[in-house]
């Protein structure tokens, strides 16, 4: 096990395997004018197993696929079955916005991912057309039926945007009366592709809660799970959980044990760092598993303390999400 130079382990990666989407998030992406990678800059699927072939040594047991969105990257499912076939890892697990989704679930079960992470900002279908620009909702619900029939762990992820979706709150929470999700609400970030924010964050994870809070007084805390980002709760009855992850106020740093990958291979070892490490470079230089190895313990050994640390030492933060993969 690899530790870093704060005595938190690194044993989670998170993988974009592309950067291009087939939503268009407003607070993601903008609408018009992305400039997506070229082919030859994002990762060759041999690439990306080596580099986790690498990882894995050092002490990764998850790997988290996504992206962009994961299913619009031809080859995906072959790439998985490569995945699951490395030494060491135990955990592969994926993150999709569900429009190309459901066709696969039955091979994602059997192949054994445990969870996926299925992103819904809303149950109404003219919001969901407003915030995504596409009319979409329909192939998302179906992707949902599919996973919870396939039996695969569901967490719903929707970020809360004040004036946008706050009146979703309820029903999404809701959903846990007759589903075994975990619904979990995500504070905004500043990385829309346009470097924009709001001065003053509205919906807070504390207000989020509070909001919850007054339509299902009984909401209950549940105890965390080690290096959870997300604070746990549940409404006594219900079948599924509720968590608020504090993306923004980043209160779950002291035991952050992820790294990120980035579709162009720039390693992250915080979300709101700039990249620490051109990993493609070095794959492309022909360099050996030692030296790769080598590179990966020196990041590691330089991680800042958390996501206020890292926002200091870099000038604006102006990509989109679809970037970097959540
Ligand atoms: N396409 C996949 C999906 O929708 O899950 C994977 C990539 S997407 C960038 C990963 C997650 O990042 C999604 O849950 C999305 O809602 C979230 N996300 C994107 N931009 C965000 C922002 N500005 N603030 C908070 N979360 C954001």
């Amino acid at each position: 096990m690899i530790y870093d130079n704060h005595n938190r382990p690194i044993t989670y990666l998170r993988l974009a395997v592309t950067d291009r989407c087939n939503l268009r998030c407003f607070y993601c992406m903008p609408e018009e004018g992305i400039k997506y990678l070229h082919k030859s800059q994002v990762l060759t699927y041999e690439e990306m197993e080596r580099l986790v072939q690498v990882l894995a040594r050092l002490g990764v047991q998850k790997v988290r696929i996504t992206g962009g969105e994961p299913f619009v990257r031809a080859g995906l499912m072959d790439f998985l079955h490569r995945l699951a076939a490395i030494d060491g890892l135990n955990d592969i697990s994926l993150t999709t916005n569900g429009v190309l989704t459901a066709p696969h679930v039955a091979d994602l079960a059997a192949l054994g991912v445990r969870s996926v992470n299925l992103s819904m900002d809303t149950l109404d279908r003219e919001r969901f057309r407003t915030i995504t620009r596409r009319d979409e909702l329909p192939a998302v619900l179906k992707t949902l039926d599919a996973l919870l029939d396939a039996g695969i762990q569901t967490k719903i992820n929707a970020v809360v945007m004040d004036g946008q979706n706050t009146q979703d709150l309820i029903p999404l929470a809701d959903l846990t009366r007759t589903m075994p999700v975990d619904v979990r609400f995500i504070e905004e970030m500043p990385f829309n592709g346009e470097g924009s924010h709001y001065p003053v964050l509205h919906w807070t994870h504390k207000r989020i809660i509070d909001e919850i809070r007054s339509h299902f007084p009984t909401l209950e805390k549940l105890p965390d799970p080690p290096f959870s980002t997300s604070a746990n709760y549940q409404i006594p009855g219900h079948q599924g959980t509720i968590g608020v992850i504090a993306a923004f106020s980043r209160t779950f740093c002291g035991t952050c044990n992820r790294i990120r990958m980035t579709a162009q291979g720039t390693l992250k070892t915080c979300l709101y760092d700039d990249g620490v490490l051109d990993v493609r470079a070095l794959l492309r230089s022909g360099a050996s598993d030692e030296a790769l190895t080598a590179a990966f313990l020196k990041a590691f050994s330089h991680r800042p303390l958390n996501g206020f640390e890292a926002e200091k030492n870099r000038s604006t933060v102006t990509e989109s999400m679809s970037t970097i993969g959540g």
